[in-house]
């Protein structure tokens, strides 16, 4: 089979062929058809080239959701450029250190966050070009790319294959450390392909497309299904629930995903009740565990979710549970997607266990990502034989059906946003009032999950729980700050020296006082 067949750039070319004038996206009512969509990412691709930009560049963002985005999404993709999308949650410090991992020939940001963008370029050694992206005109001017070091070979002028990296999404994954993992064209193609026989999104479906297109979930699953098979995107920048509710009754909204807190908060929504839910076909739920109330909240609506767990390495659909067998098994993250091979191994020998067995949940299949950009020790401690390790403990049962037990690797998900309690613990250990600290994941009735923070002060010294937050606001995005401080004389460890981080997150639900 030829190479380039499953390319992100062929995608909109064939689509743009097939359905030339029907809406590809409504940006807050700027709207844009399919030949638009192709002929700007077309255009813009043709810039990119002449500019100087070649296979393999990348090109940095730090952006709302917008239709510029997913133009410049598709130049990317058709001249062979990485996208790397950053989170605008995230503080200077944090935007610096993935910057200089990525190290992009180009840095685009929308006007809201240009003083975002100004410190954190102020961190860096290295100078970065950066531009305006936007509004609705990022075609109008490219810089040249940033020079390429010393020792760099030459820009690379080639097709773009199937393999080519696509997107770089950072993520904490099981460790402090920022990683970029990198997505191929063919690791999308696959998700896509995988998730189409999942759920029917097709070219008469209205797909309401809210994710942060930082993260993987603003492009796979939904968006991407939509633009593949010719359904309209309907664009929103921030989850408002009662702008999504408004959105559902009146532009028929067929499929949207979101997770667990986007569904309850459109639920606590004074306008739930009176809203009009029935367009909704393919309501998606994934990134942490449904609560099974609710569950039953969506279901009395008459809404019927299908379930998912995944993770950004693989990009990012591993189990599904229809919504059919939610019914009858409450609390299972179910079976594996078409394409997606999974496996169950000893989490200390790696061994694999047939059957019914618990351990730590493995994926091998196309959609896995080829590793974290720059980072080969990260990427063999992940990618182990051939097999994704997630980090999360499961069990399967005698049909089949998966149950997320725990989770091995130390983070944790507020709001679908992961948090490494090693990072906010290196922030804290800063202040110069902490001996020792420890932060750990506790259960969180809006966010899923949100930070405690258990606190060793130096002797002689005096601090509160408002200067330490407020101390870890300055250099972490907020999700990520403690929603809790407590203070010990000493933190509970094992006999190794590791902290006991069950005992902590035991010990937070009875709160102790503050000094
Ligand atoms: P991320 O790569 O940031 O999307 O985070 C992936 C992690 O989120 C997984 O490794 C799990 O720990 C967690 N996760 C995702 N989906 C689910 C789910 N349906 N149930 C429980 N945990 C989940």
């Amino acid at each position: 089979m030829p190479d380039g067949l499953h390319t992100l750039g062929r995608w909109t070319r064939d689509r743009a062929r097939a359905t030339p004038d029907r809406i590809a996206i409504d940006d807050r009512g700027v709207v844009v058809t399919y030949r638009e969509l192709d002929a700007r990412a077309e255009r813009l691709a043709a810039s990119l080239r002449a500019a100087g930009y070649a296979v393999g560049d990348r090109i940095a963002t730090i952006t709302g959701n917008s239709s510029d985005h997913v133009v410049l999404f598709f130049a990317c993709a058709k001249a062979g450029l990485v996208l790397v999308p950053l989170s605008w949650r995230l503080a200077p410090r944090e935007l610096a250190a993935q910057l200089e991992i990525a190290e992009p020939a180009l840095l685009l940001v929308e006007n809201e966050f240009e003083s975002l963008a100004r410190a954190t370029l102020a961190r860096l050694a290295r100078r970065i070009p950066n531009a305006p992206l936007g509004t609705h005109g990022v075609e109008a001017e490219v810089p040249a790319p940033a020079v390429r070091g010393l020792a760099d070979v030459p820009p690379e002028r080639r097709e773009v294959h199937d393999d080519d990296a696509l997107l770089i999404i950072f993520t904490s994954g099981t460790t402090a450390v920022p990683k970029g993992a990198v997505l191929t064209h063919a690791n999308c193609f696959w998700t896509n392909l995988s998730f189409s026989r999942i759920a029917g999104v097709g070219a008469g479906d209205t797909v309401l497309a809210v994710m942060p297109q930082y993260h993987v979930g603003g492009w796979n699953i939904t968006p991407l299904l939509a633009w593949w098979t010719g359904a309209t995107v309907v664009l929103e920048r921030t989850f408002d629930p009662g702008r999504v509710l408004h959105l559902i009754q009146e532009r028929g909204i067929t499929t949207m995903m979101g997770v667990p807190a986007n569904y309850l908060f459109l639920a606590q929504h004074p306008d739930f009740d009176a809203t009009d839910l029935s367009s909704l076909a393919h309501a998606i739920v994934g990134g942490a565990p449904m609560p099974p109330a609710l569950l039953r909240t969506w279901h009395a609506r008459g809404v019927a979710l299908t379930q998912g767990y995944g993770l950004t390495e693989a990009s990012p659909n591993v189990l599904c549970l229809p919504d059919e067998d939610a019914r009858t098994r409450a609390g299972s993250a179910g079976k594996p997607y078409p394409h997606v091979d999974v496996a169950v191994a000893d989490p200390v020998t790696g061994e694999h266990l047939p059957g019914e067995a618990e351990g730590e949940l493995l994926v091998h299949g196309p959609s896995v990502f080829p590793g974290y950009f720059r980072d080969p020790a990260a990427t063999d401690a992940t990618l182990a034989g051939g097999w994704l390790r997630t980090g999360d403990l499961v069990r399967r049962d005698a049909d089949g059906y998966f149950t997320i037990v725990d989770r091995i690797k130390d983070i944790y998900i507020s709001g679908g946003e992961g948090v490494a309690p090693a990072e906010v613990e290196a922030v804290l250990m800063g202040h110069p009032a902490v001996a020792d600290v420890a932060v750990v994941g506790v259960p969180d009735d809006r966010w899923g999950e949100a930070g405690a923070a258990w606190v060793v002060v130096r002797r002689g010294r005096v601090t509160d729980s408002a200067e330490l937050t407020d101390f870890a606001r300055a250099s972490l995005a907020r999700f990520k700050v403690p929603r809790e401080v407590h203070f010990v004389d000493e933190l509970p460890r094992s006999t190794a020296g590791k902290v006991l981080r069950r005992e902590l997150a035991e010990r937070s639900a009875t709160r102790v006082e503050e000094r």
